[in-house]
């Protein structure tokens, strides 16, 4: 029974019976109210900043904590996921972490994560000697560089989950989710999960470094990687090795695109999967001793060391933040890289179609969105959707935004290009775009993107002309409308005696 084995997990710590409504009645205007039983901190109110859904039974949504005045409830991020594996949520709040699991349609447990699976260290890979400078910089806008990952198991990685799918699912959705957070574009690199399958008679030695070997010269994982026109390779784990994680070798490197994960960490506050990953991209350590820009970031923010997901710290218990370094992205009003030195997004930039050619995909058809990803208040940007691929026109364009990525308004514009103007709302932060696109032998796709509404940015061109939105919705902006939900506004209303 799913309890039992969930109960029996040196996983978590604690357990609590909790309802879960259905998403799209429960946020409102991209918010979701969640209040975390045995936490002090009281209502959470977690703001939207990806969302996909298709369904209840199939949606990722992502928010961030807005911040309280407490120091301890003042950081946090949730991820929502529902798909045929049934749903599951990963919350992290400052450095404690939560996970709801599905047991059955209408149960669901909130566990909190034992802090003992902290105790390990977290990447064996340490200071890299290979100068990966000198690949000529280009954008992977122009075609398909998508990451084809495939994810293997080992038997006791699959025992010590509740779903390994749901794992696999999860950890993809955050290292995608701190791509975004990069500013790394949709359409120049995200990970897409080719297979989740287990790797029989692949036993833990014990020994970390042994057993990325053992990977990399696995008949079956390689036939496998081919079979699935998998790009990279992750192995989930749960043996005692004392590290979280490792690559065969900070890529790009076709023949040692590998990586092992342990499953305690492989998501959560560590983003040991999007670390690893990483990895498989050049990116580096902050403290690697390499010449370059690939290396992640850290700094000191009042009493706390901020580390990105390729920081490296001397205590590791601390949490990271779910991005990449990247100077042109700022968090809590501090860049979160340096330029020529600290800059993981440019290394994954500059890396993302040589990943995605090591197993050639043919995609017949493929979208991508070209534009901003930061917009003045009350002002318009521009959006353009490149269509390639071997699809043929003409095609019919279908171009929609929303404020909660649930909710679409359509924007009444055919062609390939428009003017979207800024929803002009007083305290809004952002908002989504979608384009749906038909080609005329009837494939569609669809791309959405989440815009950021800010006065300044990184790398702003033009200066926003400071129009203040008014406190009343402007009926004039024609494009939304912000309350379409039922105001049964908590994710998670009540815990069961
Ligand atoms: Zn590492």
């Amino acid at each position: 029974m799913l309890y039992n084995k969930l109960t029996s997990l040196n996983r978590y710590n604690s357990h609590t019976f909790i309802n879960v409504n259905s998403l799209a009645g429960s946020q409102l205007s991209g918010k979701i109210t969640v209040n975390v039983p045995g936490l002090s901190c009281g209502d959470l109110i977690f703001k939207v900043r990806d969302v996909n859904y298709i369904s209840e039974q199939e949606y990722y949504w992502n928010g961030v904590l807005e911040p309280k005045d407490t120091l301890s409830c003042s950081e946090g991020y949730i991820y929502l996921l529902s798909t045929q594996y049934g749903r599951k949520a990963s919350i992290h709040i400052e450095e404690e972490q939560y996970e709801i699991n599905e047991l059955s349609s209408s149960r669901y447990i909130l566990s909190h994560v034992n802090d003992s699976i902290n105790n390990s260290n977290e990447c064996y890979n340490g200071n890299s000697t290979l100068d990966s400078i000198g690949t000529a910089e280009f954008s992977g806008c122009d075609g398909n560089c998508d990451v084809r990952c495939l994810v293997l198991y080992t038997t006791s990685a699959k025992n010590s989950v509740v779903s390994i799918n749901n794992l696999a699912n999860m950890a993809i959705q955050q290292t995608n989710q701190a791509l975004a957070n990069s500013l790394i574009d949709m359409c120049e690199l995200r990970i897409k999960l080719s297979g989740v399958e287990e790797l029989p008679s692949f036993i833990e030695s014990g020994v970390i470094q042994m057993d990325i070997d053992l990977l990399v010269n696995n008949v079956l994982a390689r036939q496998r990687r081919d079979a699935t026109e998998s790009d990279i390779v992750i192995l989930f784990t749960n043996a005692d090795y004392g590290f979280d994680g490792l690559v065969a070798e900070v890529g790009p490197n076709d023949d040692l695109a590998y990586g092992i994960v342990n499953t305690n960490n492989a998501i959560g506050n560590r983003y040991i999967f999007a670390h690893e990953v990483g990895h498989l991209f050049g990116a580096r350590h902050s403290n690697d001793s390499a010449p370059g820009y690939a290396h992640g970031h850290t700094w000191i923010k009042g009493l706390k060391r901020k580390r990105t997901i390729l920081g490296f710290s001397s205590s590791p218990k601390k949490s990271r933040i779910p991005h990449y370094s990247n100077p042109q992205v700022y968090y809590q009003g501090k860049e979160t890289g340096v330029d020529g030195e600290n800059d993981n997004a440019r290394q994954l930039r500059k890396e993302a179609c040589t990943v995605a050619n090591f197993r050639e995909t043919i995609l017949p058809f493929y979208i991508g969105l070209h534009g901003e990803q930061y917009a003045c208040p009350c002002e318009s940007i521009d959006m353009e959707v490149m269509t390639s691929g071997g699809a043929p026109g003409p095609f019919t364009f279908n171009w929609f935004s929303s404020i909660d990525g649930i909710n679409w308004t359509n924007l009444q514009a055919s062609g390939a290009y428009v003017i979207v103007l800024v929803p002009c709302i007083e305290g809004l932060e952002g908002f989504f775009i979608r384009v749906d696109v038909v080609s005329s032998d009837g494939q569609s796709r669809s791309v959405r993107r989440y815009i950021s509404v800010q006065t300044q940015w990184p790398g702003q061109l033009t200066p926003c002309q400071g129009h203040k939105p008014s406190s009343v919705i402007n009926l004039n902006s024609n494009h939304l409308e912000i309350f379409p939900n039922p105001t049964k506004n908590n994710w998670i209303i009540n815990v069961n005696s």
